[in-house]
């Protein structure tokens, strides 16, 4: 048997960052920036008011209070979007709206709350004056040009993940297109003659396809592209024809046919087309596992084999599979999101590997605390179902006793976009 973090380094090693694509802004969340932005412009392009108000020399103001206003003449009004062509001169104002441009000679904006405004209109006189309760200091409610990015500095560095605020950040600078790391696309092959694709009748000892779809639902969680080659049956031929199709693919995942009493077909393919290991994984469940290239047409295609049963397989698809995804999508944490919690459940380890028992994980008391759902067994994919963690219990730990601190892999966590 070999450790966890043994396949998974070796299986990492074979993969790498892969090319930048263009893609729309909206379409590069979750993606990893594949260049440093700059900006060609100043953001804000102009000063603006920070403020609905009155644009004013804070000078006009000198001395004012609510007892004894400063009288100003209003010479004009400026809408967010438009420019005015007056000029702020001692003594006059123009009003402003917040994001309108700072007009000419102005170097403040009092706000409504600071004018006598309200007491005009309630009284129905023109706007024509208007009366400053407060004296204001130069720069008071100026938003200035380029304060939030000036033209020519980095904005966003390669490398950069990108979630809703970088696309904000992006939108501002007026990019329509985002030079990302691409997606990787991933084969997924089912293969077993037991199996049954969904939407089709089911013969009596048959079963359906779930891993093809569980598989697939997680390559497009973990941001690849899903490719489903569908089922081979257990048949040297079929076998061939579909892991041919892969051959544009940046990994194949192959479903079941690599434990040691399986049908030796698979395990035949897969070898004859390249250098493909059989490991057994010192895990629970999710124990065996191949990883290999294979050689498809002109390519060597990464070949991740994960167990047929249900659970196993999507296990082994979060230790494995998700880490090489997000590698190809280079991103910098690799890592499943992880929390401690006090164990609600007693879980035995009568062999010594590595277990990801299914859990629930709530916060109690401002404490995490995981509780084991369901049966555990590799084909019960309903306990999956009712899991939010995956409590691990070390290779060297015998038994989790209730109120053990426990170390909870995440399956649900904010992560992934
Ligand atoms: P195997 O790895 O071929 O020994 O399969 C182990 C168990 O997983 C068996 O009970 C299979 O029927 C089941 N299994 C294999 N492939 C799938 C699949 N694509 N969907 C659901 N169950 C599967
Ligand atoms: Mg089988």
């Amino acid at each position: 048997m070999i450790p966890v973090d043994e396949a998974l380094e070796k299986i990492l090693s074979h993969f790498d960052v892969l090319e930048a694509d263009d893609e729309l802004v909206l379409d590069s969340l979750g993606r990893v920036l594949a260049e440093d932005i700059y900006s060609t412009v100043n953001i804000p392009p102009m000063d603006n008011s920070a403020m609905d108000g009155y644009a004013v020399q804070a000078q006009s103001t000198a001395g004012a209070t609510r007892s004894s206003p400063n009288i100003l003449g209003v010479i004009g009004e400026v809408a967010a979007g438009y420019l005015t062509k007056e000029e702020v001169m001692p003594g006059t104002a123009i009003r402003i709206m917040t994001g309108a441009p700072v007009p000419k000679g102005a170097d403040a904006v009092v706000q409504f709350e600071h004018t006598d405004e309200e007491i005009r209109k309630a009284q129905d006189q023109p706007l024509t004056e208007i009366g400053v309760l407060r004296q204001v200091e130069e720069g008071l409610n100026i938003r200035r040009a380029g304060e939030d990015i000036s033209s020519g500095s980095l904005v966003l560095k390669k490398g950069t993940l990108i979630r809703p605020q970088e696309i904000g950040v992006l939108a501002s600078l007026g990019r329509e297109v985002v030079p990302v790391i691409r997606r990787p696309l991933v084969a997924i092959l089912s293969t077993g003659d037991e199996l049954v694709d969904v939407g089709k009748p089911l013969p009596l000892g048959k079963i359906y396809s779930s891993n093809t779809y569980s598989l697939a639902a997680q390559v497009i969680r973990y941001g690849g592209t899903p490719k489903i080659l569908g089922i081979a049956r257990d048949n040297v031929q079929e076998l061939e024809d579909k892991i041919k199709q892969a051959q544009d693919a940046d990994l194949l995942i192959t479903s079941a046919g690599v434990s040691v009493g399986d049908y030796d077909i698979v395990k035949d393919v897969l070898a004859r087309q390249g250098e493909v290991t059989f490991w057994t994984v010192r895990m629970k469940p999710g124990k065996p596992l191949a990883f290999g290239l294979l050689r498809l047409g002109k390519s060597m295609i990464p070949q991740l084999g994960l167990p047929g049963n249900p659970v196993s397989s999507m296990i082994a698809f979060e230790q494995f599979a998700r880490p090489a995804i997000l590698k190809m999508l280079g991103r910098e944490n690799l890592d499943k999101p992880t929390i401690h919690a006090k164990s609600e459940s007693r879980v035995k380890n009568t062999d010594g590997r590595r277990i990801f028992a299914r859990v629930w994980v709530s916060k109690q008391e401002g404490q995490y605390s995981a509780r084991v759902v369901g049966p555990q067994g590799s084909g019960i994919l309903t306990s999956m179902a009712q899991a939010n963690g995956l409590m691990i219990v070390p290779e060297d730990v015998p038994s989790v006793e209730v109120g053990d601190d426990v170390v909870v892999q995440m399956l649900d966590w904010n992560e992934e976009t």
